[in-house]
């Protein structure tokens, strides 16, 4: 896809926006951008830059992107609402074409690294409360505050906050910094003659820094350190589970949709499968399914099309055999109702559902105490309500008892201790 149109190939060390940015290290690539750890020599800070394919319909895209990540970037001054901050963007001429890019700040690995890292076997809830936590902030940002839906909300597009400083941590971060300062000139700009000066230095450091960097290549981006091969435990004591929502290049107003389907598979709520219209309730539903996945290691729908009967259908077949019969007047209610359900509001060709209800699936399957399982399904089943209406916001969740559980059990703990206090006095 290196080709007119399509990516824009990157050396290391290559400058950008004038030489203010300067290429360090591939972070990972989608189907329209490929995105770069990248050193802002304005504010001595990485940065990851996203440099979006070239064709017209990318550079939409990216147009699209930068309208959100922007609108999200002026309401969130003090950057804390667990959003990815878009910190500049350019057009950046190469042999392939003109290329959006979006300057963003740096995070680490996403969940579904941390979900592989952990080996499928679900977090700890206090760790789940702690991303949640992040999640929902993020998400009552988006809606109350403006007015926007994600659509596109899953573990691939929440990364967890670096906590790494690649410059001061080469060894886990697999790299060395390529410039400090380019001299001469603070602010990265100056003259002509000062510009060739540090892109050949740059050249040359560029040439000896990938030798290195290939020698390291199977190492992690930020957080985890290396990736997961062999088969000992690992621990996620003293990583930070605070993180931020991503990748926008999906999102929309609530008044001015224009996408129909919306969403990823797994993640899709039960109204966009129907095509009945649909509302920030939808990022809730993603919620609730990346919640489970935090906390067992495994999808909670995972539809596959079968014999004689289609994804959609199958979708619909476990999230009832999990929620229970879907109300009629939902199931009948979407512009696709009629290809899965007769006016009963019965599947048309998945006739014998097996139900397994939230709370034994957890104790069941993923082998939850009684008690822990019972809170987390009383916490999770609203926002898996059927009818979007029902749903809790993400306002609401926040106020949940179970987010709260730590803060509880934290009273508790004061509370004994003071009264080992009296005692002792
Ligand atoms: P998609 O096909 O998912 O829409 P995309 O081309 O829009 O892809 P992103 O999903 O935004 O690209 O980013 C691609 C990858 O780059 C991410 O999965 C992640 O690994 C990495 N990445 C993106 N943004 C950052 C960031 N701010 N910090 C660190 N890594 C990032
Ligand atoms: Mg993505
Ligand atoms: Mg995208």
């Amino acid at each position: 896809a290196y080709r007119k149109g399509g990516y824009h190939a990157v050396r290391i060390g290559d400058p950008f926006s004038g030489g203010r940015y300067i290429a360090q290290r591939k972070l990972g690539w989608g189907q329209f951008s490929t995105v770069w750890l990248a050193y802002d020599t304005r504010t001595s800070n990485y940065v990851a830059l996203k440099i979006q394919k070239s064709a017209q319909q990318f550079a939409q895209a990216a147009l699209h992107e930068i309208e959100f990540l922007s609108a999200a970037a002026d309401g969130d001054l003090a950057n804390a609402k667990c959003v990815v901050r878009l910190i500049d963007h350019f057009k950046h001429a190469g042999p392939n074409g003109q290329h959006l890019c979006m300057v963003l700040e740096f995070l680490g690995d996403s969940l579904l690294r941390l979900i592989r890292y952990n080996r499928y076997k679900g977090l700890k809830l206090d760790k789940v409360r702690e991303i949640c936590r992040c999640i929902l902030t993020g998400l009552d940002y988006l809606h109350r505050e403006l007015g926007m839906i994600h659509s596109d909300l899953k573990p691939e597009n929440i990364l967890l906050c670096s906590t790494i400083d690649p410059a001061k941590d080469p060894v886990r971060s697999g790299l060395t910094p390529l410039l400090e300062k380019p001299e001469g000139n603070a602010n990265g700009g100056g003259g002509v003659s000062t510009m060739n000066l540090i892109e050949k230095k740059l050249k040359r450091r560029a040439k000896r820094a990938v030798a290195k960097i290939s020698e390291r290549r199977s190492s992690m981006v930020g957080t985890l350190g290396e990736e997961a091969s062999s088969k000992t435990e690992r621990s996620l004591d003293g990583i930070d589970m605070r993180c931020k929502v991503v990748d926008f290049g999906n999102a929309c107003w609530a008044d001015k949709q224009f996408a129909e389907e919306i969403q990823t598979r797994q993640y899709r709520a039960p109204e966009v499968v129907l095509k009945s219209g649909y509302s920030f309730s939808v990022d809730m539903w993603s919620f609730g399914c990346t919640a489970f996945e935090l906390v067992t290691g495994d999808m909670l729908f995972a539809p596959k099309e079968g014999n004689g009967y289609g994804e959609d259908e199958d979708h619909l077949a476990l999230m009832m055999e999990l929620l229970g019969k879907m109300p009629r007047k939902i199931a009948i209610g979407g512009a696709r109702s009629k290809d899965y359900f007769d006016r009963h509001g019965d599947l048309k060709r998945i006739r014998r559902l097996k139900y397994w209800p939230l709370d034994r699936l957890l104790i069941d399957r993923y082998k939850l105490p009684e008690a822990e399982a019972k809170e987390f399904a009383e916490f999770l089943s609203p926002i898996l309500e059927f009818a979007p209406e029902k749903r809790p916001t993400a306002q609401q969740c926040l106020e949940h008892p179970w987010m709260n559980v730590s803060t509880q059990n934290n009273a508790d703990n004061v509370g004994s201790q003071m009264r080992n206090l009296q005692i002792k006095g």
